[in-house]
């Protein structure tokens, strides 16, 4: 129904998204079905044999996140981990080496430390957005993966893809980038020179906080086969139900992330210079250190924004606890506003890490509420945090 010379809006739309062509139906169906009658045997109808290996629904999204992100191959997982997953173990070998940022996701770190570590991968932890350490922790011949995250989680660090991709390849690594914090209405890794796009699907492209999903895009025929095998070999698919939902909320991702990123933007501007704030850590922010180079490789600076708290981790929970518009929750990227507190919530995994965010830190991710509630939320809560600090 799309080609690739559609643009990006009505390709979140269509692509992939054909009527059903026995009714008419706009919505393909979900195809709540484990398994698929065969004509003879072996002989499939349009290659369909067992719900772990294909399944229509699934097939769709697969086309429709690779259309987004401008890939050939698009692969969809029962969650943002189990893609990594399997994209690491198709990947790498025992005594491979991977190189990744200092602010990367809590759980992508656990993954590469932790589990893979256990089967002989050893990791460099660097800080991304310097690019002479980058340099000088990638091995030539033994780095097989450079794992890059922009915006970064909790602090929003920018790191440059394109510079980073250059860097990576030249010492031989598959460059990967976890897009879930822009999406890839505000960000194409791929185009930039990146190999490999992950996504947690459960954040901006479902954006409806209803659904737990991951997902793989890229280029390379060798690499998409492999983690096609591993996807059927070893299963963590996402079913029927969770694709549909997932290209239900991708359809509204173009307007979300504009309106996502215009609150953000206004509740930024506003915070700086409130008293009970330390810092604003947003790329929208002029004098944010990565804001020129997000202006160049982003369409807007996105939903996700934190802050420094003045008063410490007793005002920072306090504050945390104290917003009633933004709910008290992990994950991100729905339509509704959510707080956290990394250093107890999302990043509890990494304490005592190199990773470990600082203990007055409050994660915000703005929804696409009335900007003037939100901030009402914000203030009222910012003037609480300070109350009973002295
Ligand atoms: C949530 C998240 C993940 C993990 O995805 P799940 O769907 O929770 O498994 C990975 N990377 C980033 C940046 C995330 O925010």
């Amino acid at each position: 129904m799309t080609d690739k010379s559609s643009h990006f809006d009505t390709r979140a739309i269509h692509a992939g998204q054909d009527f059903d062509p026995t009714t008419g139906a706009v919505i393909p169906p979900v195809y709540l079905t484990s398994t698929f009658v065969q004509k003879g045997i072996g002989q499939l109808r349009n290659g369909y044999e067992y719900g772990r290996a294909s399944n229509p629904t699934r097939t769709a999204l697969q086309d429709l996140l690779a259309s987004l992100e401008g890939g050939t191959y698009g692969l969809s997982f029962a969650s943002g981990l189990a893609a990594e997953d399997a994209l690491l173990r198709a990947a790498l070998k025992p005594g491979d080496h991977v190189v990744l940022g200092n602010d990367v996701y809590g759980g992508t770190h656990r993954l590469i430390n932790r589990i893979h570590g256990a089967w002989g991968i050893t990791n460099t932890v660097v800080d991304m957005s310097n690019l002479f350490e980058v340099q000088s922790a990638l091995k030539k011949g033994s780095t097989k993966i450079l794992w890059i995250e922009t915006p970064s989680n909790p602090l929003m660090k920018i790191s440059d893809i394109a510079e980073l991709s250059d860097i990576g390849h030249q010492a031989g690594a598959i460059v990967v980038v976890d897009n879930t914090f822009a999406s890839p209405a505000l960000q194409q890794p791929l185009a930039l020179g990146a190999d490999v796009v992950v996504h947690s699907t459960t954040k901006y492209l479902g954006g409806h906080s209803d659904v737990i999903g991951g997902a793989l895009v890229l280029n390379d025929e060798e690499l998409a086969e492999q983690v096609a095998f591993i996807q059927f070999a070893a299963g963590a698919v996402s079913g029927p139900m969770d694709a549909w939902l997932t290209i239900r909320g991708i359809k509204t991702l173009s307007p979300r992330a504009e309106r996502h990123s215009r609150n953000a933007q206004a509740i930024a501007e506003h915070l700086v210079g409130n008293p009970a704030v330390e810092r604003v850590y947003y790329p929208g922010l002029p004098d944010h250190p990565g804001h020129e180079l997000a202006r160049q490789q982003m369409s807007a600076f996105g939903g996700m924004l934190s802050l420094a708290i003045k008063g410490g981790a007793k005002a920072a929970r306090r504050f945390a606890e104290s917003t009633v518009l933004f709910q008290l929750a992990e994950s991100l990227g729905g339509v509704e506003s959510l707080v956290n507190y990394p250093s107890e919530m999302t990043h509890a995994s990494v304490r005592g890490t190199e990773l470990e965010v600082p203990d007055n830190i409050v994660r915000l991710s703005v929804g696409i509420e009335s900007v003037e509630d939100l901030i009402a939320d914000l203030d009222a809560a910012l003037v609480r945090s300070q109350k009973r600090a002295k």
